[in-house]
């Protein structure tokens, strides 16, 4: 069954007032559980309004968006806080970590939204991330004195803290050096193979496109391409 299916989903910015801007034109997508995504298109045209979108941080004027078969737009605003919280990781090109925190204590701060979980299990989970993206020795060092690349890293295990089956990635590699950027992206790319999440990731990379399952193209608010990689070839 697929885990995402985009029904005729419009955006428009500004309703109801003379600069109202439809920017998304009825969007039909489908994605299986598993797969690695590439999502590509020049700016402007639409990646952040629809990831913001399947992401449950905004919602459609039109259409409908289903999740694991079920409608969120009809869900009240505490279901959707809820299942964002919980089924859905995000990374931003500017990690937005807090940046006098620790790096345990960034992958920590999604998983306070549980209250009463035993003593020590989320510091548990915490380190159990860091070793997985190479930064446990980093555990106590604040944010700010990390390189862009190990931030970064620090906010793919801070996605994927609780264990969501979703992971919306917005040019997660965007403000990185070559060798950073390939880096953060097989990071995510091990965390797909290994647990089976899914990932959507918006790149302006074509190096780093060509390595997912699918790429998907968006122009001026209408997806244009739709493209398996016939190179990589991955039971999904
Ligand atoms: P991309 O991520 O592909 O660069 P965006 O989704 O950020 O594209 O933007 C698509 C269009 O919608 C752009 O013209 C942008 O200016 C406009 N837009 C984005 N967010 C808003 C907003 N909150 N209010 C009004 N217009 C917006
Ligand atoms: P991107 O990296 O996706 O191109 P932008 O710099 O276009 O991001 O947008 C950054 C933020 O500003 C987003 O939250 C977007 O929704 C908002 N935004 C973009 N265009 C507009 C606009 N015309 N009016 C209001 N907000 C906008």
């Amino acid at each position: 069954a697929d885990l995402l299916v985009l029904d005729g989903i419009r955006k428009s910015y500004n309703v109801g007032t003379p600069i109202e801007t439809e920017v998304l034109h009825g969007i039909d997508l489908a994605m299986k559980a598993g797969e690695f995504v590439a999502l590509m298109g020049p700016s402007g045209c639409g990646k952040s309004t629809l990831l913001n979108i399947i992401g449950l941080l905004d919602r459609p004027t039109s259409g409908r968006l289903l999740i694991q078969g079920e409608d969120t737009t009809s869900l009240p605003e505490s279901a959707l806080t809820s299942l964002r919280g919980h089924a859905i990781g995000f990374v931003f090109q500017y990690h937005h970590l807090i940046s006098a925190f620790t790096a345990r204590e960034n992958v920590i701060m999604p998983m306070l939204v549980d209250r009463g979980r035993p003593d020590g299990q989320m510091e548990r989970r915490a380190d159990e991330l860091l070793d997985r993206v190479g930064l446990i020795k980093w555990r106590d060092t604040r944010a700010l004195n990390m390189s862009g690349g190990q931030q970064q890293r620090i906010a793919v295990a801070r996605a994927l803290a609780m264990n969501p089956f979703l992971v919306l990635a917005d040019e997660p590699t965007g403000n990185l050096d070559t060798a950073s950027a390939q880096g953060v992206f097989e990071l995510m790319r091990r965390f797909n193979l290994e647990r089976g999440t899914t990932f959507l990731i918006v790149t302006h990379n074509h190096d780093l496109a060509a390595q997912c399952d699918r790429i998907i193209e968006l122009v001026d608010g209408r997806l244009t391409g739709d493209r398996r990689n016939p190179a990589i070839r991955k039971a999904v």
